[in-house]
């Protein structure tokens, strides 16, 4: 939230004005931008690092300083974030020039450590200019890009606590590095050719490949189809020529990862035109400083082969963000290049080299190395336009760790997040730290890299936390951990309902403090009533909820197993919608076996490992198995995706199948029941007459939506609350994003989505954040 205190005084008076700024404003560039200005105006005094932000003092005539504090907004730096601005009147004190003052102001150590940043234009001339001294230098960067987050040990962010301590700079170097009107003016990566860090190519074995230039080598070897594990920024990646389909064949055989879709660089924003269908947005996006992985349109016949994202019309595509990539395009014979995160299912990505060596040998045909260490492991972001705003699918490089507001000020705590796709938080005033995205916590790996993570940011912002968060699943890896670190710390715990966490992020997002209606579409979470959650209606405020209504239960045979298995899932869905599991022709729907559907059908019926779950996931999955009978995924959320790739095509304002309102008693706090077995029905009767499959998914699409406005009409009718806030993993999902918030708004609701905040998993951290936050501000009853 933006503030602004203006003064105004005389102009032709001597003033001097303390400015305290807020926001992204330190290693980005800011005080040599506001040295520059003060120059400009004729001003004297200084600037300084503190611990939130910059203090700047200026003296001179009045006008000269409205001048510059107009200025300091307009022209701030590409990097930064002006959050707000204070101001305040000071006695003149006279004394001549404008200074640069330490790192450090009233005795405060600074702590901003800013996000890692694509080589900027710049920088890219120079890479690319045979008259530069930093031609085909694969380090160069300024104050306006590289590496920071990635590279940082620990505050203040200064070269000495990076992992460009070990190199000293040249003389060249230092002169720019001195020099605040200099463009790498405290660029703390600041290197070249003669005192920077250094590439070279080493084979699988580890020793290393002598070369005249270790980057055309690697060229050499991906054109001829080789896999090269290449360190970058925020860990190595695996990479192959995307044109080349036995190339991607063969890294996916050694990965053992089979069909999740693999992401795309491209040289630039022409490459990416050609092999993806883009609107505007996702063209601002693909361009931002943080370079995120953007999820679009695959271009019908482009060249990328067909088996980098198979069975689905979208590709990740992303754009050069170092050096290093840029020169990699530089050479004409590499047009698109898998880049996928080097590591083996789904352990945290590598970043040390000889880690790198042991993990990756058995991958990569060669490495393409460099000395510059990775401090901290940070996979690239993924980002989507999605119903016209930009939502964010993983938050890590490029984003990690800019703070995210919250609606009122937090006591110090930390958010463990979930399970999967786990990401931590820090909240300390009015501010939200996340974590990179950290993975699945369901390992000894995982579990390490989340207390390196956590050990490095509450040093990075000197947060103690006095409160821990964790999800309600006693089950939890991040429970467990959380718990025992609250003991033993002597901490206060506090639990929150998962779904109830995804509603608060989206509303904490918004400043939404009344109560809303939540819509939380999701795969998994653990319900207040010991039941598997996931297609709830909820009429939430931030420090508590309701349950309104739910997907009707329905049984999980096999209990996880139904996860990986989606024709477990139909077999739990069809039996609740009232189907024979005996009859050849509902065991034929599935593609399941006499013996299991037998065995199955016990299951439920004992309810034996057969655990109940309300999941609207899960409801994909099943639709899925059925109509494209996707019987086992590869990955997560793989037959939901495909069921809305299959319908990309189809016009949204098709009828949808029917959902039942079952039900509900709100003065007695019984939910309705959103039954599925209406849609069953229409749905396979679609199916026997011959419906198009990508019909048969754009109807299942719009009966979904329908089936929760239709709850979301009743719960406005019982609580008389007309703001909608939409999250959970299945918000990720374009076409049911865009039929809900058209539905909804049609029935004239107000409708809230995620946009800093991933809806899915990622983002429970910032949710959980915010429900203890409210919980902890509740006024103490006398
Ligand atoms: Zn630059
Ligand atoms: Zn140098
Ligand atoms: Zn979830």
């Amino acid at each position: 939230m933006a503030e602004e205190t203006h003064l105004k005084s005389e102009p032709r008076l001597e003033v001097r004005r303390g400015l305290f700024v807020c926001g992204v404003v330190q290693g980005v560039g800011f005080r040599p931008f506001v040295y520059r200005l003060a120059l400009e105006e004729g001003l004297t005094g200084f600037v300084g690092n503190d611990t939130d932000g910059v203090t700047i003092e200026i003296e001179g005539l009045a006008e000269r300083v409205e001048a510059f504090h107009a200025r300091l907004r307009s022209e701030a730096p590409p990097l930064s974030r002006i959050d707000s601005v204070e101001a305040r009147d000071l006695p003149l004190a006279g004394g001549s020039g404008f200074r640069i003052v330490a790192s450090e102001v009233h005795g405060r150590v600074s702590t901003g450590i800013p996000a890692d940043a694509a080589t900027c234009p710049d920088c890219l001339r120079e890479l690319l200019d045979p008259g530069d001294r930093r031609y085909r230098y694969p380090f160069l960067n300024c104050t306006n890009c590289g590496p920071r987050f990635t590279i940082t040990r620990r505050i203040p962010y200064d070269r000495p606590q990076t992992s460009m301590a070990k190199f000293a700079m040249c003389p060249e170097c230092q002169r720019e590095y001195d020099d605040p009107l200099n463009r790498r003016f405290h660029a703390q990566p600041n290197a070249c050719w003669s005192c920077g860090p250094h590439v070279w190519l080493t084979g699988a074995d580890g020793v290393e490949i002598q070369t005249d230039d270790a980057v055309v080598a690697c060229i050499d070897r991906l054109a001829a189809g080789e896999i090269m594990a290449i360190k970058g920024i925020g860990g190595f990646h695996l990479s192959v020529d995307a044109t080349n389909f036995a190339a991607v064949k063969r890294l996916r055989e050694r990965k053992r990862r089979y069909g999740k879709p693999l992401a795309v660089m491209v040289r630039d924003l022409d490459a990416a035109r050609a092999i993806c269908v883009l609107n505007a947005k996702e063209e601002a996006l693909l361009l931002t400083a943080a370079r995120p992985i953007v999820l679009a349109e695959r271009r019908e016949g482009c060249e990328i082969a067909d088996n980098v994202a198979p069975g689905i019309p979208w590709l990740g595509v992303f754009l050069p963000y170092a050096p290093l990539q840029h020169l990699l395009f530089a050479d004409a014979r590499v047009r698109a290049l898998v880049m996928t995160s080097a590591n083996l299912s789904e352990e945290p990505i590598a970043i040390d080299n000889d880690e790198a060596r042991k993990r990756l040998g058995v991958i990569a045909d060669a490495f393409l190395m460099h000395d510059r260490e990775i401090l901290q492991r940070c996979d690239d972001s993924v980002a989507a336009v999605v119903d016209g705003s930009e939502q964010l699918v993983r938050r890590a490089r490029g984003y990690v760790p800019i703070g995210m507001a919250l609606p009122f000020n937090a006591s110090p705590l930390l958010a463990v997040g979930g399970h999967l796709k786990n990401v931590f938080a820090l909240a300390r005033g009015k501010f939200v730290y996340q974590s990179q995205h950290l993975g699945d916590l369901e390992n000894l790996a995982g579990l390490e890299f989340f207390r390196e993570s956590l050990d490095h940011l509450m040093r990075t912002f000197e947060i103690e936390p006095l409160t821990v968060v964790h999800d309600l699943h006693p089950g939890y890896l991040s429970t467990t951990w959380a718990k025992e670190w609250a003991q033993e710390k002597g901490l206060t715990p506090i639990a929150v309902q998962h779904h109830h966490a995804h509603i608060a992020g989206c509303m904490a997002e918004h400043g939404l403090t009344d109560s809303v209606i939540g819509l939380a579409l999701d795969g998994t979470g653990y319900g207040a009533d010991g039941k598997i959650w996931g297609g709830e209606v909820l009429i939430a405020r931030l420090d508590g909820f309701q349950r309104f209504a739910h997907l009707d239960y329905v049984a999980m045979p096999g209990g996880e197993a139904a996860i990986k298995e989606p024709w477990r899932m139909a077999l739990g869905h069809l039996c609740a919608a009232g189907f024979n599991l005996t009859s050849h022709e509902t065991q034929a729907l599935v593609g399941a076996t006499e013996q299991e559907a037998r065995v199955l059908a016990q299951m439920m019926e004992r309810g034996v490992n057969a655990p109940q779950t309300s999941s609207l996931g899960r409801l994909f999955d099943a639709v899925a198995a059925v109509v494209l009978e996707r019987r086992v995924v590869d990955y997560e959320a793989q037959a939901a995706i495909e069921l809305e790739g299959i319908a990309v095509n189809e016009t949204d304002d098709l009828p949808g199948y029917t959902m039942e309102m079952l039900g509900g008693d709100w003065p007695a706090r019984t939910p309705v029941r959103i039954g599925a077995a209406r849609l069953w029905q229409e749905l396979l009767k679609d199916l026997r007459i011959g419906t198009s499959k990508a019909r048969i998914a754009a109807r299942f699409h719009a009966g979904v939506a329908e089936g929760f406005v239709w709850a979301s009409v009743l719960a406005r009718a019982a609580a008389g609350v007309n703001q909608v806030a939409l999250s959970g993993g299945c918000m990720h999902n374009r076409r049911l994003a865009r039929l809900l918030r058209v539905k909804l708004e049609a029935a004239g609701f107000e409708v809230f989505q995620h946009t800093q905040v991933s809806p899915g998993d990622g983002g429970l951290s910032y949710g959980q954040a915010a429900v203890a936050t409210a919980i902890l501000n509740r006024p103490k009853s006398a």
